[in-house]
């Protein structure tokens, strides 16, 4: 039985939390295969190791490089001196400026994770298990899952032990490549999958994932467990605690993600199942309609109107020729027996891209009216329990009424596990507060 566990930047930041990582992993008999990420912020005003090392690439001359490297070295010494380790990496920094792979922005950068795993290992005796030795990248820049898989499966169960940093693997060119920001979330999830583990721990300095968002309502609820697709649901719509693609290699496996708090270490955290293992009784849950809420401002609506479009053939094609011309991203589209909705994502959307939008609609779809509305948010409510309950919208719109709050559309997901609402953006947090008080408060 193994688990694999993350440990992300604030967990990584200093002596102090890294003793409280270093207890966590050996008070657990299961937990043998460790991702890290690189020192995070001690502080709110801190600088991430990782953004040093960034700015460390973009200095111009030698010494301005050089006092970066400085400063970055610092923050490992102090570490290495407080945990009373007996470990020497000064080989390891000269190469940072020194080493062939050094004129490259990726190893650079990686290098933050690549020394905060030394470190972790020297204390707790696990091996060091380079992510270059395991986590490899295909000429399209995407991960090449399988190759990965053979690679960190054969390599880890060998180890028995290990830590391996995140964020990185080796390009198809066969240098150093990142993952996005936060992809150390990855990593422990290739990890996870490579050893077949029982349990991907994710440990973070949040108890677990909360229903809303915590700037919105008060000390919200934890999830005690949601299923990935609800996770997928609520982190499209902003609710972020993990990496967007973290999920991909463990969840086919069928491997339970749990968030957990390095500074809380008895909170019992957010389970995140697979929808079949919830529905077999594997897992259980407390039964609520609603597991989550999120939600992001800012959307674009453009309503159109025109009478007998019911009967015209080919009229949302049209639609949505225009829009893939002009390569806007559509994020809705409830239709009436005459009017339509797109909710468009405002990214790349000028103004000028905007009339010029309107102008080819009106043009190709000869509509009645054609009204655009900008400053929309969306908001989903999430949750299976949806599924088998009536009245669910219903509640929905009761309590946006009782708050006062016009909904501009209503949108149920074909898989009845959300509801998207869009209000104006000035009634965004009344309508997530009224929403939360009513399912969950
Ligand atoms: N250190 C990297 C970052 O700050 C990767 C990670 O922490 O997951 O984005």
């Amino acid at each position: 039985m193994a688990k694999a566990l993350k440990f992300g930047g604030t967990s990584m930041a200093n002596a102090d939390s890294i003793r409280k990582v270093r207890d966590i992993i050996l008070a657990d008999p299961e937990a043998k295969y460790v991702v890290v990420s690189a020192p995070g912020k001690r502080e709110p005003s801190d600088t991430k190791v990782t953004d040093m090392l960034i700015a460390l690439y973009g200095e111009k001359t030698e010494e301005g490089r050089r006092t970066a490297l400085d400063a970055i070295i610092a923050r490992f010494d102090a570490i290495i001196d407080e945990l009373g380790i007996d470990l020497d990496l000064s080989a390891d920094y000269a190469a940072i400026l020194g080493s062939s792979e050094s004129d490259s922005y990726d190893y650079v950068v990686s290098r933050g994770e690549y020394l905060s795993a030394k470190v972790l290992s020297a204390l707790i005796g696990y091996e060091f298990v380079d992510a270059a030795d395991i986590v490899r990248f295909g000429p399209n820049g995407r991960l090449d899952d399988e190759f990965t898989q053979r690679l960190a499966s054969d390599r880890l169960r060998e180890a028995v032990h290990a830590v391996v940093p995140g964020f990185y693997g080796l390009g198809a060119n066969g240098r150093i490549k990142t993952f996005s920001r936060g992809g150390s979330d990855v990593s422990g999830a290739i990890v996870a999958k490579a050893v077949g583990a029982t349990v991907y721990e994710n440990w973070t300095d949040v108890d677990g994932f909360m229903v809303c968002d915590p700037r919105k309502v008060k000390c919200p609820k934890i999830i005690e467990m949601l299923t990935y697709r609800e996770l997928r649901e609520l982190a499209y719509m902003g609710a972020s605690v993990l990496h967007p693609e973290a999920v991909f290699p463990v969840n086919k496996s069928g491997i339970p993600i749990n968030i957990r708090n390095t500074f809380n270490p008895s909170a019992k955290g957010t389970m995140i199942v697979c929808y079949e293992d919830l529905e077999s009784g594997k897992y259980k849950r407390e039964d609520r309609v609603i597991t989550g809420i999120a939600g992001k401002k800012d959307f674009i609506g453009i309503f159109i109107q025109k009478e007998m479009m019911n009967g015209e053939i080919g009229f949302c094609k049209t639609l949505l020729d225009v829009l893939y011309e002009n390569r806007i991203r559509l994020e809705h589209m409830p239709t009436g027996i005459d009017t339509v909705t797109l909710i468009i994502d405002p990214t790349g959307v000028s103004d000028e891209v905007l009339e010029r939008v309107v102008m080819q609609l009106r043009d190709r779809c000869h509509p009645n009216t054609i009204e655009v509305q900008k400053g929309l948010s969306l908001i989903a409510v999430v949750g299976h329990g949806m599924m088998s309950t009536k009245g669910t919208a219903s509640r929905v719109c009761g309590s946006l009424y009782r708050a006062d709050v016009n909904i501009r559309m209503i949108d149920q997901g074909s898989s009845e596990m959300n509801i998207i609402i869009a209000v104006e953006n000035e009634d965004y947090d009344r309508s997530i507060a009224a929403l939360y008080e009513e399912f969950v408060g």
